[in-house]
């Protein structure tokens, strides 16, 4: 039993310690299921319209804020060379999990 438990967390420690990449979607719009736990970012004419992941805690929710500099509120993202993207400022959910957390370098930063 204590091994298993051991390969439970082994097995725990290997996701959350990949970082997460970037996906770039054509277009102005996100898909309504995001497949992995990269950060999906909506690019239209090299223009980026906005980013989503699934929420960091497990809760299933789909996130998305918005990149565009016309908005409020509104995201930079960054991504460094090894292709792994920071958001600025953190990601606050109001209300249900109430997740807060930086993405930065593809790793989740809770606060
Ligand atoms: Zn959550």
């Amino acid at each position: 039993m204590k091994l298993f438990q051991k390969l439970i967390s082994w097995v725990r420690g290997l996701f959350a310690e990949r970082p997460r990449g970037v996906e770039f979607i054509e277009g102005d719009e996100l898909p309504v299921h995001f497949a992995t736990r990269n950060l999906y970012v909506a690019r239209e004419d090299g223009e980026l319209w906005s980013a989503g992941l699934n929420c960091p805690c497990g809760c299933g929710r789909r996130l998305e804020v918005m990149l565009l500099d016309e908005v409020k509120p509104r995201w930079d993202l960054s991504i460094d060379n090894s292709g792994l993207p920071s958001l600025h400022p953190s990601v606050w959910i109001a209300d249900g999990c109430r997740s807060h957390f930086w993405l930065r370098h593809g790793e989740i930063h809770w606060c």
